[in-house]
């Protein structure tokens, strides 16, 4: 027993907690749970606690189905939204085989593998995550069916005794009372959106964090009886909710993304991980972008990139190098645009990360900053400045992502073929459907 775990069953105790979930995450990003009684807490520290991996989608196959979780005691926290009285608490698990050996489709496994290789080329991955989603009425549609949103307000607007403002009051007070520090958090473009955007920690907290984000955002909803949705794409008239998150790489203390006198301060290695994401983006986007109607969002306007080009301070890029604060010292960092809301946070990160380690490793070179607005030039002008589309439909990115070597090599051959069905699965049930669209358009025409 380590002395986290000593602290976990000691708080335990003193806290006389109730129930005690486990935590993990399945392919898609689903959050899975199972309660403990607090007197099994010890022996799942020092045997794991088996389930039937089978039945969770992607994670094993039916004649390899015996899994084990194994509860990480640095994630151990007490859930607020759960009352004072016999708390609940939670712990994330890692996912191993019964042989006590990661499990290959772990997507918490997935992440920890790119890190460990960040950590043998000598760096710590930190991010920082923006999260927009929309706050509904319910989860039910009105008479034209459509998404009914709490309010009219837009971009950092104060609204007067609106619900968002309290809604982001109680969130954040929530959030840090699970140890998640909240940045800032302000009302986004859409009529009912918001957004709240997380403190820098190291990728695989990050990861943990927004799963527990996501949990306490719906809960807080329903408390307030109404309903939240990191759906991409909720309106086709209003922007979708994108999931923006800053990529910073250290060595040791120091910036490794920081070079003085160069080019928006960015180093060599800040150079070559920029050029990996963006020469694999096309590859990886079925991962940060995994439904149908992630693709709606992706189209060429509410501030969601659409094409492969990076810039400085430029909302239309896929990545941007936000503004250089002179106070702050040696920072630079680079911001990803591509994710949206809907990810699973531990894959869409192991390829973010991985392309860019890959262009670290492979010294890829840098095309020039583009300063347009890349929405405004024509498909020549585009190609002329050797700016490539991102995938336009889920179908297009899993025909990319099938290619990509890399990808199957960041996700392990298990979650790579497991993702890829489960995104075919969804795209031939989306292709064979009639929308009220083409009813519309069709019927009364032909
Ligand atoms: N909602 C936009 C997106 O989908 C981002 C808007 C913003 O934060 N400037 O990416
Ligand atoms: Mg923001
Ligand atoms: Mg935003
Ligand atoms: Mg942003």
């Amino acid at each position: 027993m380590d002395r986290q775990q000593e602290f976990v069953l000691r708080t335990i105790e003193e806290r006389d907690v109730r129930f005690v979930r486990l935590w993990f995450t399945d392919v898609v990003g689903a959050l899975k749970s199972v309660a403990l009684a607090p007197a099994e807490v010890e022996g799942v520290f020092s045997e794991g606690l088996g389930f039937d991996g089978s039945s969770i989608e992607g994670l094993s196959r039916v004649f390899e189905s015996d899994m084990l979780l194994k509860p990480d005691p640095s994630s151990f926290q007490i859930l607020p939204w759960r009352g004072e009285d016999e708390p609940t608490s939670r712990m994330f698990c890692d996912i191993l085989t019964p042989d006590q050996e990661p499990a290959a489709a772990d997507p918490r496994s997935v992440l920890r593998r790119q890190l460990d290789t960040a950590a043998e080329m000598g760096f710590t991955c930190y991010t920082h995550p923006e999260i927009e989603f929309y706050l509904l009425d319910s989860d039910e549609v009105d008479a034209d069916g459509y998404p009914v949103p709490v309010d009219r307000a837009g971009y950092f607007d104060h609204v007067t005794g609106s619900v968002s403002q309290d809604f982001r009051r109680h969130v954040v007070s929530m959030l840090e009372a699970v140890g998640i520090s909240v940045e800032f958090s302000h009302h986004e473009a859409g009529p009912g959106q918001n957004e709240i955007d997380l403190r820098y920690a190291d990728a695989l907290t990050t990861a943990d964090n927004i799963m527990t984000f996501r949990t306490v955002i719906k809960e807080v909803a329903v408390m307030q009886g109404k309903y939240a949705t990191f759906m991409p794409k909720p309106f086709a008239e209003h922007p979708g909710s994108g999931m923006h998150t800053h990529f910073g790489l250290f060595e040791g203390d120091t910036n490794a993304f920081f070079a003085p006198n160069a080019e928006f301060n960015l180093s060599t290695i800040a150079r070559q991980f920029i050029a990996g994401v963006l020469t694999h983006a096309p590859e990886f986007t079925a991962v940060t972008n995994q439904f149908v109607n992630s693709y709606k969002r992706l189209w060429g306007g509410g501030e969601a990139p659409s094409h492969v080009s990076w810039g400085h301070n430029n909302r239309s890029a896929l990545m941007r190098v936000p503004l250089y604060k002179p106070t702050k010292g040696g920072s630079a960092r680079v911001e990803f645009r591509g994710i949206d809301s809907s990810a699973n946070p531990y894959l869409a990160y192991a390829v973010v990360l991985g392309a860019g380690l890959k262009g670290i490793q492979e010294e890829y070179q840098l095309a020039e900053a583009i300063t347009e607005d890349v929405w405004s030039l024509t498909t020549p002008e585009r190609k002329a400045l050797g700016i490539k589309p991102l995938p336009g439909t889920l179908h297009d990115a899993i025909r990319q992502m099938e290619d990509s070597e890399l990808v199957a090599e960041i996700l392990g051959e298990q979650v790579f073929e497991n993702f890829l069905r489960n995104k075919q699965q969804e795209w031939d049930e989306y292709r064979i459907n009639v929308s009220p669209f083409e009813i519309n358009r069709y019927l009364g025409m032909i």
